[in-house]
């Protein structure tokens, strides 16, 4: 490497901490952390790997943003404020321009949040970043995938299909220009404010980062339980709809990933105080289906009820 580990890490990656329950950050064998009494500490890792979950030659702010992006959103699922990360990254050379801008989407992001970088570990290989997140949230407010009941209505955070279409647009699969379409796969907006007003509130909650029905499906399996969605109460951005229109996969948005939205079920009668309550927080959702007792999950489409299994489940799969 050109420059050294220690002055790599000291150059990009180490600052004073900022928050107050840091004790030790970057600089020692571990970092020493205060947590909250009484709440639990929301744990999570993910890793991004070249050629795996990003394209070759992605730039290195978004790449930087999305690393974070990804475990943040995983926090927001769980309703979990977002406190530290550690940073694992695997590198081919050292290229300072590029650890500058990675850089830099990770310290714009973690700021935005107040969240503190207390630590990590950098070597030489394939290109391959992981994030640990460590979030904090009530015990009673932490929304779990088992907790969906019957009669729930299923909401949506955000849009849908938008991250999917930027990722045909990249392949080359889709000749529209949407450049908002790759920002939102490049530079996801976790949820966190939403997660935020929902815990202690909804009942079962996920981010979509494999797809809408696989995720669903995951709450639909932890908490015992069917849904019906409804096609026209999909919010999908007009490039979506565009891209269909013109021919592209229909089931795209129900299957594509990367929307780091947050899907979520509320009882209904709490629907009413949901919209208000999520405004508080600078967020808003739409209703999309609701929780039945018939197992599976099934699409209201054109005056048809269809079994979304039956349609053949490999629409719904994802390989990553
Ligand atoms: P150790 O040998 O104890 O694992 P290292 O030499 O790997 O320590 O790292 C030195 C310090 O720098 C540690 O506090 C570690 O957490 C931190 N660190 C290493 N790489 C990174 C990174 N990419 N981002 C943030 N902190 C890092
Ligand atoms: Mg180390």
């Amino acid at each position: 490497m050109s420059i050294g580990e220690f002055e790599l890490i000291r150059r990009f990656f180490n600052r004073p901490p900022r928050r107050f329950d840091v004790v030790e950050g970057i600089g020692d064998d571990c970092a020493l952390l205060k947590p909250q009494a009484g709440k639990c500490l929301a744990m999570t890792v993910d890793t991004l790997v070249e050629g795996v979950h990003f394209l070759p030659g992605t730039n290195p702010e978004n790449l930087g943003h999305k690393a974070l992006a990804v475990s943040l959103s995983d926090l927001a699922a769980m309703g979990a404020a977002p406190a530290w990360v550690t940073l694992a990254l695997s590198l081919p050379e050292t290229d300072e321009n590029w650890l500058g801008g990675f850089a830099n989407g990770f310290r714009s992001l973690a700021d935005h949040y107040g969240v503190e970088l207390v630590g990590g570990d950098t070597t030489r290989g394939p290109l391959s970043i992981t994030v640990q997140a460590v979030g904090l949230v009530g015990e009673e407010g932490a929304l779990r995938r088992s907790s969906a009941r019957w009669g729930d209505g299923i909401y949506l955070t955000g849009e849908l299909g938008l991250a999917g279409l930027g990722l045909e647009i990249l392949l080359g699969n889709s000749a529209l220009q949407v450049p908002e379409a790759v920002a939102k796969l490049e530079r996801p907006q976790p949820r966190v404010n939403a997660g935020l007003s929902l815990a202690g509130f909804a009942n079962a909650c996920i981010d979509v980062s494999d797809g809408l029905a696989a995720d669903l499906g995951h709450i639909l399996k932890a908490s015992g339980v069917g849904a019906t969605l409804d096609w026209t109460a999909l919010p999908m951005p007009s490039p979506v709809r565009q891209y269909i229109e013109m021919g592209g996969d229909e089931w795209m948005p129900l299957r594509a990933g990367d929307d780091y939205e947050l899907c979520f079920t509320v009882s209904t009668e709490r629907e009413d105080a949901l919209v208000s309550r999520m405004a508080d927080f600078g967020s808003s959702c739409v209703r999309i289906g609701r929780i039945d007792q018939q197992m599976g999950l099934r699409l209201r489409k054109g005056g048809g009820v269809f079994d979304m299994a039956a349609m053949g489940y490999k629409h719904f799969t994802n390989g990553a």
